[in-house]
């Protein structure tokens, strides 16, 4: 009852000649409801396991299951259609459209599916979306109007508008001042205790134990904290 797994994970980029081992040989498994948060220093792979978890890059080797349906056979039609669906991406810089008030900002994952909901069913949608995140007063703002944690808040309703099997999350807090980032791990909390799966990446460990489980990725391995310590 996995949400994800990957198996024998591995990630080259060949640059000019030099080959970088970004990922070698991850073994992941996310069981439904879990909330895990990936730490590690720039340049340990994170970026790159996110991009994998959420269909935006492909392993060098290895097999990723998502909801136990190997993604590498699904055609590119089909995967964008899972990504879309199954996969809530939160970015470091939110990623609004500014020109867009934050009811259409939040509906916009709907208006990419092969069946678009009515408007009727967009609107409930939205307004549960945005009540899960405490911002149903400012649906007709502009993201300009709003704070940076407002404006994540804004796109962490956004990532959940399709009910996506997993959000993954990108160094959510990495543009807030302390108090909204505060509020914005606030939120996942909540949410997690609602039922929803959530993997983080993060090198900030300030916010680790909001996760029911810590990984640590050093130089493309996860780490034991044992191995950590005597490492050290
Ligand atoms: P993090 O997100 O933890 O900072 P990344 O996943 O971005 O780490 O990078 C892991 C390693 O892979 C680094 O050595 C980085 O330089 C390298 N890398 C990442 N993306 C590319 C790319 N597109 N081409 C070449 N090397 C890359
Ligand atoms: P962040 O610090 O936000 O995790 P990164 O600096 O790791 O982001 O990466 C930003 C983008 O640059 C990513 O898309 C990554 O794939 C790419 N990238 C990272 N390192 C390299 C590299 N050495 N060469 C080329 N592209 C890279």
């Amino acid at each position: 009852n996995f949400v994800v797994e990957l198996k024998d994970i591995c990630k080259k980029f060949e640059l000019e000649h030099m080959q970088t081992d970004a990922l070698k040989n991850i073994n992941l498994q996310i069981k439904k409801g879990e909330y895990l948060s990936i730490s590690g220093p720039s340049g340990c792979g994170k970026s790159t396991l996110l991009s994998i978890l959420g269909m935006l890059d492909a392993p060098s080797s290895g097999e990723y299951l998502l909801n136990g349906k190997n993604v590498a056979e699904l055609s590119d039609t089909e995967g964008a259609r899972v990504r879309n669906k199954e996969i809530g991406f939160i970015f470091q810089s939110f990623n609004l459209i500014d020109e867009i008030n934050v009811f259409d900002n939040i509906a916009l994952p709907l208006s990419y599916r092969d069946n678009k909901p009515s408007n009727a069913e967009i609107k409930q949608k939205v307004e549960e979306c945005i009540e899960l995140v405490g911002l149903s007063s400012r649906l007709l703002h502009y993201p300009k109007q709003l704070s940076g944690g407002q404006q994540q808040r804004v796109s962490i309703a956004r990532a959940l508008v399709t009910n996506p099997s997993i959000l993954l999350v990108d160094e959510a807090t990495g543009n807030l001042d302390s108090k909204s980032g505060d509020a914005v791990m606030e939120v996942f909390s909540n949410l997690n205790q609602q039922g929803t799966t959530i993997c983080a990446v993060t090198h900030d460990t300030r916010y680790m134990d909001h996760a029911s489980r810590q990984l640590k990725l050093l130089d493309g391995v996860f780490w034991q904290n044992e191995e950590i310590r005597q490492a050290i």
